[in-house]
């Protein structure tokens, strides 16, 4: 077991201002393999400092002095991808697999996407008798979930460093080991002293006190609902930005003449992927009636090849969640859609058989599901898909976008064009149509309750700037 006692501050690892810790459990083991620092106001406000001291040098920085240390970061990231992945394996349970192609290698694409996107980036135009600025926006807080550690980091901290803004980052408290390791690369990277800092701590505590710290001119924030609210209201009182990157409940619309088995098929790995505990997961499947059996049929005879197992064992595809807590929640949300009516076709809350220890739950596959339910409604963040019945391409639509989320979708049609003139009419801030690939240089970021801007390619960098004009 890891016993850290530092914070990364100032352009270097110094001692906790706090002797409080936060244990970091495997969830697969429940053993406690490392404890970082509960790091408290004390420790933000010399992070916040030290990052206030290094705003103006780095703020006027040219777009060279920038791209070398962010490149000599993303290859850092490139060089040590194994670690990364095991120590994702060890603090949140993704399987190894899962942790090496996605949770690795999707922050080196997001970094490399910011490299290019730095390269190109306009920060000057001019508009008539004026020259428009694109100014850094000042000193970042960026607070990050656990579901995707290092992606989360990286889709913040790139774009701000390549904005011209410092950073403090506060990681989640189950996953702060691999922003320790962060941190590392940074580090060697060679950015200028308090560019970069790192306060690892628990929400209320180290979260709270970055957000509402007078210091910090933006918050960047990814989690919950509940939690963004607060964020929003706290920043709105010191006028502070906020970008905020918050829960989903997406759709996945199989419309009639669609690839009904592909496009089932799809939705199971999707939302079973990092044992459901991601923002944009298809959720909800909805179908039309006359194909509804078919497609329950399909998606319980698929649910059976994401056994639950070891997440260090290359053959794993589905692992444990985080923690206990989100277990428990993963676990009542499947009790309670059941109370509600909904039919068990694959799945359930009981623990899975032959996992005496670890945070697992069954890969779990509700039909009947209509869309009052709680389950419809609430994000669950487990491996849980509901299924749902439509009548028409209305009364599909009047689903996808009857709820307060609008993060992401996908809709599948006999050909592209009709399934994005569908996707045009969803209240959501992305959609893959008729399952197409992910792309680092898309926009991110939700509608309704699942957010305020955007983050990944143009806009994502443009979240971290302002505008100054000069009039001749
Ligand atoms: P959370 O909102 O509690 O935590 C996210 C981050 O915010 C963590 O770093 C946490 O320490 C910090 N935080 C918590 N309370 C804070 C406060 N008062 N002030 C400042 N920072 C604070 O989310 P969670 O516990 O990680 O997960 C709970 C739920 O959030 C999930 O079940 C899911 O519904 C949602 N979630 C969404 C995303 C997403 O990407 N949209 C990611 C993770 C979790």
């Amino acid at each position: 077991m890891q016993e850290y006692s530092d914070q990364y501050i100032g352009g270097e690892w110094r001692p906790a201002l706090t002797s409080e810790t936060v244990a970091v459990l495997n969830p697969a083991t429940e053993e406690v393999i490392a404890t970082v620092p509960a790091g408290g106001a004390e420790d933000v406000d010399a992070a916040v400092r030290a990052a206030r001291a290094a705003a103006r040098a780095w703020g006027a920085t040219g777009r060279a002095e920038r791209l070398a240390p962010l490149t000599r970061l993303r290859d850092g990231l490139a060089a040590r991808q194994q670690e990364i992945a095991e120590t994702i394996v060890a603090e949140l349970g993704a399987p190894i697999g899962f942790a090496a192609s996605v949770q690795a290698a999707l922050p080196l694409a997001v970094a490399g996407s910011y490299l290019e996107v730095l390269a190109g980036y306009e920060f000057e135009e001019q508009v008539g008798n004026s020259t428009v600025y694109a100014e850094p926006a000042g000193v970042v807080a960026a607070i990050t979930p656990w579901n995707y550690p290092l992606h989360q980091i990286v889709a913040k901290v790139f774009p701000a460093l390549a904005a011209g803004c410092p950073v403090v980052l506060k990681p989640a408290e189950d996953t702060p080991l691999v922003a320790r390791l962060f941190a590392e690369l940074v580090h060697e990277a060679g950015f200028p002293a308090g560019v970069f800092n790192l306060v690892t701590g628990r929400g209320p505590e180290a979260g709270a006190a970055l957000a509402e710290h007078p210091g910090v001119d933006l918050v960047s924030f990814t989690g919950s609902t509940a939690v963004g609210r607060w964020i929003a209201e706290v920043a709105g009182r010191g006028v502070k930005r906020v970008a905020l990157e918050l829960g989903g409940k997406s759709a996945n619309v199989v419309l009639p003449g669609a690839d009904l088995e592909r496009a089932v098929n799809v939705n199971l790995a999707n939302v079973f992927a990092n044992s459901g505990q991601t923002c944009s997961a298809w959720t909800r499947l909805l179908v039309h009636e006359d194909q509804y059996e078919e497609a329950v049929a399909i998606a319980a005879k698929a649910a059976e090849a994401y056994l639950p197992g070891d997440p260090a064992d290359p053959a794993t595809r589905l692992g444990p969640v985080v923690s206990a807590k989100q277990r428990e929640r993963v676990r009542s949300y499947i009790t309670g859609a059941l109370a509600e009516g909904a039919r068990l076709v694959a799945g359930g809350a009981e623990a899975p058989e032959g996992l005496a220890k670890g945070y697992y739950v069954r890969p779990t596959v509700l039909a009947d599901v209509t869309p009052k339910m709680t389950v419809a409604q609430e994000e669950v963040f487990g491996p849980v898909l509901a299924i749902l019945a439509y009548r028409d391409e209305e009364h599909a639509l009047e689903i996808a976008n009857g709820t307060d989320y609008g993060l992401a979708g996908s809709v599948w049609a006999a050909d592209d064009q009709s399934a994005a003139a569908f996707a045009r009419r969803m209240d959501t801030g992305q959609v893959h149509i008729n399952g197409g690939r992910f792309n680092p240089l898309a926009p991110f970021g939700g509608y309704k309750s699942s957010g305020v801007g955007r983050e990944l390619g143009r806009h994502g960098l443009a979240e971290f700037l302002q505008t100054k004009s000069l009039q001749y």
